[in-house]
């Protein structure tokens, strides 16, 4: 097993990082996933530095005004442009932030429901308001890769927080495997190929509610007393849901949950469940591929009920259950309301057994 906090750095490399005029301002805490440990260890050719010294300010700043000019986008009220702000990926994640702190912080959220994480690519309105924030909670996900490197040049104040701290992370299911649980087993995995959908799972969200306090305290040192007991609330609320499905999913133990997108993973593992995905290493599958799940569905019995995002085509899914005379399902799991979400997920399972 690998937890995340294997992967934070050591103190050696963290004031190794501070030293390099690549990061002049770049404040590193948490972890450094691979691709952007090996950007800020990177040594800079004197053109590369003369450009980001006088050239990069420049451009930057005509980018930014004219992204201003023609999408008159962050132009937020009074309030609200005097709050910190705080960036997370995902909504379920914006979630947290928000019963954590209320509206004490303006909370930007980088993919938009109704997006796909995996392939989004993050919009130049939401990278100006990166620039302003003082948080990003990052989750993981392959958005975030591409993002990372501009926060380079752009970040200020700003400080990464992996809510992957702390979690005990299972691998990402590339394609369907017949009733099979993989958890990580070698420690030299690397944190990408990891599954992202970590926040789909009760006692995994309460580590990372814990997370966004612990960072929302130092962010906020005033409003400690508030964030703790807002805090307190939450995660008694996210036990009692934990306590709840593992009776309510009780008789579904070792029964396997066919979706087209491997997002219930942590779900699954929790309480006793088995993924199965029709996805094939995060695409659309072939009609080979198709054909043996339809032998893995068959052989499992029954007339599933597959689960689909509605960001995803919906058609392998449709011919799966066509073959076998089950049934397609949305269900998304970035909602933002995420207890909610996964008590209605575990309601669609236990209605459709
Ligand atoms: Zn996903």
């Amino acid at each position: 097993m690998i937890t995340a906090a294997q992967a934070i750095r050591t103190k050696g490399d963290l004031m190794a990082a501070r030293n390099t005029k690549d990061f002049p301002n770049f404040r590193l805490k948490y972890i450094q996933p691979a691709p952007f440990r090996s950007i800020c260890s990177k040594r800079m050719s004197r053109n590369v530095l003369f450009s980001r010294v006088f050239y990069m300010p420049v451009c930057l700043s005509v980018f930014y005004a004219l992204l201003l000019v023609f999408t008159g986008c962050n132009v937020s009220s009074e309030s609200e442009g005097t709050l910190p702000v705080v960036a997370v990926t995902v909504e379920p994640h914006g979630n947290l932030v928000e019963r954590i702190v209320g509206d004490g912080v303006r909370c930007v959220v980088l993919v938009p429901q109704g997006k796909d994480p995996e392939t989004y690519q993050v919009t130049p309105d939401k990278i100006t308001a990166l620039s302003k924030a003082k948080l990003f909670f990052r989750t993981g996900i392959p958005a975030e890769e591409s993002l990372l490197p501009k926060l380079q040049s752009i970040a200020g104040d700003l400080q990464c927080i992996d809510l992957r701290t702390d979690l005990t992370l299972r691998k990402l299911e590339l394609h369907h495997h017949e009733g099979e649980i993989r958890h990580i087993h070698t420690d030299a995995l690397p944190l990408q190929n990891t599954d992202p959908h970590i926040w789909f799972a009760p006692s995994l969200l309460k580590t990372q509610a814990l997370t966004v306090l612990n960072a929302l305290k130092k962010l906020l040192p005033e409003k400690a007393e508030l964030l703790q007991s807002n805090y307190e609330k939450l995660a008694a609320e996210i036990e009692n849901l934990r306590l709840e499905l593992v009776r309510q999913l009780e008789p579904m133990r070792g029964k396997t949950v066919f979706v087209f997108h491997p997002a219930y993973g942590y779900f699954c593992d929790e309480f006793g469940l088995l993924q199965t995905a029709i996805e094939f290493e995060g695409k659309t599958p072939n009609p080979k591929q198709i054909a043996e799940v339809i032998e893995t569905v068959k052989r499992l019995g029954g007339k599933p009920v597959i689960f689909v995002q509605p960001e995803f085509n919906q058609s392998p899914a449709q011919a799966v259950a066509e073959a076998v005379g089950g049934t397609v399902a949305i269900h998304s799991p970035l909602e933002r309301d995420v207890l909610k979400n996964i008590q209605r997920f575990a309601d669609l399972i236990t209605q459709n057994r």
